[in-house]
Parts: C-alpha cells; structure tokens; sequence
C-alpha cells in the first residue's frame, strides 16, 4: 500500500463504498490523502417517485456522509448525467483536470470490462468511467499537447503510476481488510439509505463478499478483503 495520494474515479455515489470502501479506509488509516471523484449525482437511483426530482441532492449528501465514515472529506462531483455516461472526449478532459489538480500516484477506478458474473459491476456507467479514467491516465494526463487549454489554465501534466480497476473478472490483487475495516465499510454503504432497500441483506452480503475475497485471494477462511486488478501505468 505504498502510495501518499489516491484518486478514486466512479460513476455513481456508492460505488467507491461497495467496490473499494474497506481499501480506502486503509488507505486513510495509514496516512494517505484520498480524494473521491464521482462523475454523476446518482439522478436515475432511488426506489420511489416520490421525491425523485430531489434526488441528486440527496445521494450527493449520502456520498458525503460516505466518505466521512472512511475518513475521507474531498469529494467532487462532476455533474455528468446518471445513466448517460458515455466515453466522450468531455469525460476524459473532466478527470484529466482532475488528476492534474490532485496528483494522485494511484488512480482506483472501475473496470471498463463486461463482467458476465457480476452484472452490477458491469453496468454502463461504470464501464464508460473506467474506461474514461484509463484514457485520463493514459496518455492524456502526462501529455502536455492533450487538452491543452488545462494546461494554458495552469494544470500541468502528471504521470500516475498505478491503476487498480474494481468489478475485474480476473482480479490480480487482494488488499486485506480488518474487522473494523469492513466495519467502516458497512458504516459508509448504510449511508446510501435511497439505494439499498433491505440494509440488513446488503450488509449482510458486504461481509459475505469480503470473506470470499479473501478466500480468493488465498488469505484463507473467516479473513476479509477487496479485489482489484492492478496494473503498472509508469512507461
Ligand atoms: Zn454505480
């Protein structure tokens, strides 16, 4: 877990609690800056029409409550449109900017592959972000001559050397997590309170899934973890 600062990039508020809630809140225990970057304001979730015109506003405050369960205070939101995010040359520009402002050594975003066993994972949004953000990494954010007027309004490039994608369908990389890490987790995902309709079932499902991570990523029984697939963006 050697990086001093982290960018996370993902489509909706909740998506950095369940993929990556447990790592991020490692991440702030040992002293690293971690900012959230999340690119809708969840506009299409929520379970009722009622209120739903109010939506936004209320899942970007339940991703703020979040966040501060794992430690984390810097979340930006990049107003794209919730169901509409498509790999478009604003998108990339939106987390160029970003990387260049925060400079992270480490980018955490979602997998921009299909993941036939996981549908949630695979979801459009999360595909074009991902995919997005690996375009931001490579080769926009580093090279001067991309989105130029980023750098004329001070943004100089930044070369990111890690990437860690959640959702993978062949992850290569097992952060393990502590009891009170999944604990933080469960805190941060049960302030998604207009997405998940039966919170004992999904909390229920977190601890679930962090133990067969574990069981994955050879740590063994009754331990816990994330999975990523992590990969080298140095040149
Ligand atoms: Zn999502």
């Amino acid at each position: 877990m050697d990086h001093e600062r982290i960018l996370g990039v993902f489509a909706h508020p909740d998506d950095a609690d369940v993929g990556s809630g447990g790592t991020l809140a490692k991440f702030v225990e040992q002293g690293a800056h971690v900012s959230l970057l999340v690119a809708t304001a969840g506009d299409a979730g929520g379970f009722k029409a009622e209120g739903q015109d109010q939506i936004a506003g209320v899942r970007m405050k339940e991703q703020r409550a979040a966040a501060a369960q794992l430690g984390i205070t810097d979340v930006t939101f990049l107003g794209h449109m919730d169901g509409e995010l498509r790999v478009t040359s604003s998108l990339v520009r939106d987390i160029v900017a970003q990387i260049r402002i925060h400079q992270p050594t480490l980018v955490i975003t979602m997998s921009p592959e299909h993941n036939w066993t996981n549908l949630a994972a695979s979801h459009p949004d999360h595909r074009a972000v991902g995919e997005a953000a690996i375009q931001a990494v490579y080769p926009a954010s580093r090279n001067p001559f991309a989105f130029r007027e980023l750098k004329a309004s001070g943004m100089d490039p930044w070369m990111v050397e890690e990437v860690w994608l959640q959702g993978h369908h062949a992850p290569n990389h097992f952060v393990e997590l502590s009891r009170a890490e999944v604990e933080k987790k469960v805190q941060a995902i049960q302030c998604h309170e207009t997405q998940f309709q039966d919170m004992d079932f999904m909390t229920q499902y977190i601890w679930e899934v962090a133990r067969q991570c574990a069981v994955s990523g050879g740590l063994g029984r009754d331990r816990y973890a994330e999975e990523f697939l992590r990969y080298s963006a140095r040149e």
